[in-house]
């Protein structure tokens, strides 16, 4: 999918988002969702989303959700780093199946580093154990300030 192009209802985030498939969800408010990186690049990868948006990536989201999401995406990363106590975090977004987009809903990825410890593959390595994730976004939900 190239950066035109127009919003898929049917994607998987728009499915989460109206809890048609389940997540380990880590926070929420009225204008993002956080929730668990079902293929995880490290230990707690976590994923920021706007709620009501059709964006499909950065270049589509108008400013008035943008701004919510991007303070979303803080105050989570705040908490990962308070739950997980990693060396680093790193946080990025893809837009277009070119530069790595595998899911066309704008979102964040926030993913905790350690020092020696290597990066999985991206949206493509092993599927995360459910109660893991649950563990996990509980951990980081409960340091959400
Ligand atoms: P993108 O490649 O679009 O930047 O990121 C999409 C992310 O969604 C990937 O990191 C991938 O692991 C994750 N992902 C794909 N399918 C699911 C799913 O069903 N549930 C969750 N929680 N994450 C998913």
């Amino acid at each position: 999918m190239s950066l035109d192009g127009t919003y898929d209802n049917g994607n998987i985030f728009a499915k989460i988002l109206r809890g048609k498939i389940p997540a380990a969800r880590v926070f929420e408010d009225d204008h993002v969702l956080a929730f668990m990186d079902a293929f995880p690049q490290a230990l707690g990868h976590t994923l920021v989303i706007p709620k009501h948006s059709t964006a499909r990536n950065l270049l589509d989201e108008s400013p008035e959700r943008l701004s919510p999401l991007i303070l979303g995406v803080q105050r989570v990363a705040r908490a990962v780093r308070a739950a997980l106590i990693p060396d680093g975090l790193t946080v990025t977004q893809f837009n277009g199946a070119t530069a790595g987009q595998t899911v066309f809903h704008l979102h964040v990825h926030i993913i905790p580093r350690w020092e020696g410890v290597p990066l999985a593959r991206h949206a493509g390595g092993g599927m995360a154990n459910p109660a893991e994730l649950k563990a996990l976004a509980d951990r980081i939900a409960a340091k959400i300030s």
